[in-house]
């Protein structure tokens, strides 16, 4: 992402040599904050739910079932309501599996997120039917895998596919 050029208070110029553009004007810094992605890794019978995107990065490509944080929500909560919200599935979110930077969940692309917490899941009530930003949602085995959107998606299928492995494992 491209720092803005000029202040949003006062729209004088800003000066980027430093760590955060500072206003030359008024001197406010400008704080960019990061945009937290999170999503699920639910099993069930050895398949992983996967939701094909509608929206760019990886529209069209399968991934887990995630979306961003709302400012003051907590993570596991915007985990549960992305996973709920795409998919129609009541889950129980968990463990971390792992924290993705952003180059492997945008694979090199831009608009994703500055970072990616991915959770360990377990299933609960509701009825699969995909929703909001995503156009189709389903489980899949490790012999049975769509084409797959990012390198933490990759990661993360291996991981929750392979006998063993968990959030100590890499
Ligand atoms: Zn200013």
């Amino acid at each position: 992402m491209r720092p803005p050029t000029y202040c949003t208070r006062c729209a004088g110029e800003l000066d980027h040599s430093g760590r955060h553009p500072v206003c030359t004007a008024c001197g406010r810094t400008h704080h960019r904050d990061p945009k937290v992605g999170v999503g699920v890794v639910v099993v069930q019978d050895g398949r992983l739910l996967l939701v094909r995107r509608g929206v760019d990065p990886g529209k069209g490509l399968w991934a887990l079932p995630a979306g961003y944080v709302d400012a003051g929500e907590d993570p596991r909560g915007a985990a549960a309501r992305e996973a709920q919200e795409e998919t129609g599935l009541e889950v129980a979110v968990g463990a971390v599996l792992d924290v993705y930077p952003s180059a492997a969940v945008t694979d090199g692309g831009h608009g994703g997120a500055s970072f990616f917490l991915a959770f360990l899941a377990t299933g609960g009530g509701g009825e699969l039917a995909a929703a909001d930003d995503a156009l189709d949602a389903g489980f899949f085995g490790a012999d049975q895998l769509p084409e797959l959107a990012f390198p933490s998606t990759r990661d993360a299928v291996r991981r929750a596919l392979s006998p063993g492995s968990g959030p100590a494992a890499r």
